[in-house]
């Protein structure tokens, strides 16, 4: 395709944004010749996840849906159990629970956050035991979407008086923070995500973050192909091959020597649009509902009212596109895709709503004011008609 000559530079997403510090750990693993799935960087990545997010251990591993698999099959999901999942989410939050056989439980989310719906969440597990088929509901994914953290209070109540363990899916979210713990520490387990479009990324990679040392070596002799202490090849278990690269945790640890600045880009960039976009008709921002929250603001996402605004998300989409400014739609949910509608769910209306009204900004760190400019440029002008 030829760039047209008027074509304006793209702005994307949220593109991936070095810290100049890679390539040093990349240049060691090259010299020591640790270009394998294990080696000093992976152990030196691990440390500084573990140590960033307030937790005791990390297994570093090939990506956040390797790690969302890796956690449910050492909470013994089988064939027919089920699992209970934040409808609201990206399809990696679901998919591995169909890998073992089991039936995802999906709840839609209250609108404060965005997130699951702890009434939902508690009216599922009650409909669940009137119907004798509590003890098959093996775990809960709680997803802190886009950065916001879940209510998770209210989440963790329930799901202790259950007894079932909950996995926080926070994979959007590192650096959130709720009731200034890190997201990810209040779970029995947690997984992040360094995909390419993430706050930090590894190109591909994921983590498994937990307090619970025995989980976390469970973690990686799985993601090892679960290999027996013998002289030979021995397996008592089957294993995956989902360890992260010697190569890339080097990326990563250069990566993590600048999250803290990447947290206050993508916050300043949520802080820019709320300023410059909150006094029109028919738009709302997601907002932090009291200071337990704390977002990494990984998307700023906006809702349109197209009766206000004038204009629906979705031609909003096209007008940013013509002007080559990347955009995204929010998920579509869970219950309404084709592949999981047949699952059993809780639904209230505000996630379909929200996919229907809420458009995902441009939130790369690496942003200038000049790409921001534009950007406010073309929304602004389709807003006020
Ligand atoms: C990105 C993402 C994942 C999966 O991570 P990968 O590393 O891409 O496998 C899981 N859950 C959510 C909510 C995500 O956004």
């Amino acid at each position: 395709m030829t760039k047209g000559k008027n074509m304006k530079k793209r702005i994307y997403l949220s593109s991936p944004h070095m810290s100049g510090g890679e390539m040093k750990y990349i240049n060691e693993a090259f010299k020591q010749n640790w270009i394998a799935p294990l080696g000093p960087n992976v152990n030196a990545f691990e440390k500084t996840l573990a140590g960033y997010c307030g937790v005791e251990h990390a297994a570093a591993l090939s990506s956040g849906s390797a790690a969302i698999h890796l956690a449910l099959v050492m909470l013994g999901v089988c064939q027919g159990d089920e699992v209970i999942a934040s409808s609201f989410t990206f399809s990696a939050t679901v998919n591995p629970i169909k890998y073992l056989g089991a039936t995802p439980v999906l709840i839609d989310s209250e609108p404060e956050t965005w997130n699951m719906d702890p009434c939902l969440l508690e009216l599922a597990l009650k409909e669940r035991r009137a119907k004798g088929v509590e003890h098959r509901v093996k775990a809960i994914i709680v997803v802190h979407l886009y950065g916001m953290p879940a209510k998770m209070d209210e989440i963790i109540e329930i799901a202790d008086r259950y007894e079932i363990p909950v996995i926080e899916d926070a994979a959007e979210a590192l650096g959130s923070r709720y009731e200034n713990k890190h997201v990810g520490s209040i779970g029995i387990m947690a997984v992040l995500s360094f995909n390419g479009n993430k706050i930090i990324t590894t190109s591909g990679g994921g983590a498994l973050i937990s307090n619970d040392k025995e989980l976390i070596e469970k973690a990686r002799f799985l993601s090892t192909q679960a290999r027996d202490k013998a002289p030979y090849y021995q397996h008592s278990q089957v294993g995956y091959n989902y360890r992260m690269s010697n190569v890339l945790a080097g990326i990563g640890r250069g990566q993590m020597e600048a999250i803290n600045m990447r947290v206050q880009q993508r916050r300043d960039n949520y802080e820019f649009y709320f300023q410059n976009l909150k006094g029109i008709p028919g738009i709302s921002f997601l907002e932090e509902p009291s200071d337990k929250f704390y977002s990494n603001r990984w998307l700023t996402t906006i809702l349109i009212d197209p009766s206000e605004a004038g204009i629906s998300c979705w031609d909003l989409q096209d007008e940013c596109k013509k002007e080559n400014i990347e955009t995204r739609p929010l998920w579509k949910p869970m219950h309404m895709q084709p592949v999981f509608s047949s699952c059993p769910s809780y639904v209230n209306g505000v996630s379909s709503e929200l996919f229907n009204q809420g458009l995902c900004l441009p939130s790369g760190s690496n942003m200038t004011d000049e790409d921001r400019g534009r950007i406010l440029e073309v929304i602004s002008i389709k807003l006020k008609r």
